[in-house]
């Protein structure tokens, strides 16, 4: 075959395919948008596990009527300018590829409205093929709706695990979320039922009960430490409660969810000889640390992260897990000697 351009649609089916894994992957980038956008509640509702629908509503900043078409474009992004912006990004979102992405691979609608505009607007995308734009009476905020996700890439359907699965992927996702931004009212629905929902008070150990159950949640040992340039806090399971795998280890970066081995090993390493080979902690930790000791551009999913001191972190999290540990582990036996005269 000769080298030829790829037609663009094509192109952006390939490029959706790195943000765009599973229902999941739509799920997040739409929550990380209504939590940019300094949202404080978010509405959740996914039908068939997601494949169907994947809705969020958020009552946020909202985008004018003039740039909805702007923000379903490919690089299109209010959150960067220039390439320097990433190592002082704020936001969860930098890439400018989500909505677009999305819009590629499914039926996208979104509904809009900023609190300086009388009306909203709403834009609809199928396929990669944008609609007209309409004016719209709306309340403040976002409301974005994405059905039939991969209709037009069969291929990509056939990799989606049973539905049971993907569902606890959006649950433990949503969930997460919830508990890494405990200010934020969250409802998620499945299929109509109400899956999660927190109340948005702050209180973290009650998003931890949604996760965990009360009983575990009551039983998470408190994590704290404080350094100069960068701080932990979070919960961890006691040596009593652990998992035979790893999947209840969750790690957020300045409020973003990453996954990392060196992170987890340093963990693992705090909990080396109070648990089992095989066993593992259930564990929430978020560090916050300089934007700038953090590299996020690492791959278009934004959960694989590089750091610029990664020893001094992994240090920060085994010290700061073991003095946990330590501080709730019972005092040993002292059998007191009675002497007879
Ligand atoms: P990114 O988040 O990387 O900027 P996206 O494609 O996810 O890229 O979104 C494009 C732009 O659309 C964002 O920069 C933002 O300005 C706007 N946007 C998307 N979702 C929302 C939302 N829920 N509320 C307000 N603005 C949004
Ligand atoms: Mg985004």
């Amino acid at each position: 075959m000769p080298i030829q351009i790829l037609a663009p649609e094509v192109a952006s089916q390939i490029a959706a395919g790195e943000v765009v894994e599973r229902p999941a992957s739509v799920a997040k980038e739409l929550l990380e948008n209504a939590l940019d956008a300094q949202s404080s509640q978010i509405v959740i509702h996914v039908e068939q596990a997601g494949q169907r629908l994947v809705e969020i509503s958020d009552n946020g900043t909202g985008i004018t009527h003039d740039e909805l078409r702007l923000a379903v474009e490919r690089h299109a992004t209010s959150k960067l300018q220039k390439a320097d912006d990433l190592f002082h990004i704020h936001t969860l979102g930098f890439r400018g590829e989500a909505l677009a992405s999305i819009g590629s691979v499914s039926r996208l609608t979104i509904t809009s409205r900023t609190e300086n505009d009388a009306t909203g607007a709403k834009i609809r995308v199928e396929g990669g093929s944008n609609g007209a734009l309409e004016a719209i009476g709306c309340p403040v905020g976002t409301v974005v709706r994405v059905e039939d996700l991969f209709f037009n890439v069969p291929a990509r359907l056939k990799f989606l695990k049973k539905e049971a699965t993907e569902r606890q992927q959006i649950d433990g996702l949503v969930t997460r979320y919830a508990l890494a931004y405990p200010q934020v009212r969250f409802q998620l629905f499945q299929d109509e039922r109400l899956a999660l929902q927190t109340t948005g008070n702050g209180n973290r150990r009650e998003a931890l009960a949604s996760l965990y159950g009360v009983e575990t949640a009551r039983q998470m040992l408190e994590v704290s430490m404080d350094e100069t340039t960068m701080r932990i806090h979070g919960y961890s399971s006691p040596v009593g409660i652990s998992r035979g795998n790893r999947k209840e280890i969750t790690f957020f970066i300045n409020g973003r969810w990453v996954s990392d081995g060196g992170l987890s090993s340093a963990l693992l390493q705090a909990y080396h000889t109070y648990l089992m080979v095989g066993r593992y902690p259930l564990t929430v930790l978020f560090l916050e640390i300089d934007p700038e000791d953090v590299d996020v551009n690492v791959h278009p999913a934004k959960a694989e992260v590089r750091f610029r001191h990664p020893d001094q972190l992994f240090s920060l999290v085994q010290r700061a897990v073991k003095r946990a540990l330590m501080a709730y582990a019972p005092a040993p036996q002292v059998s007191i000697p009675s002497w007879r005269t």
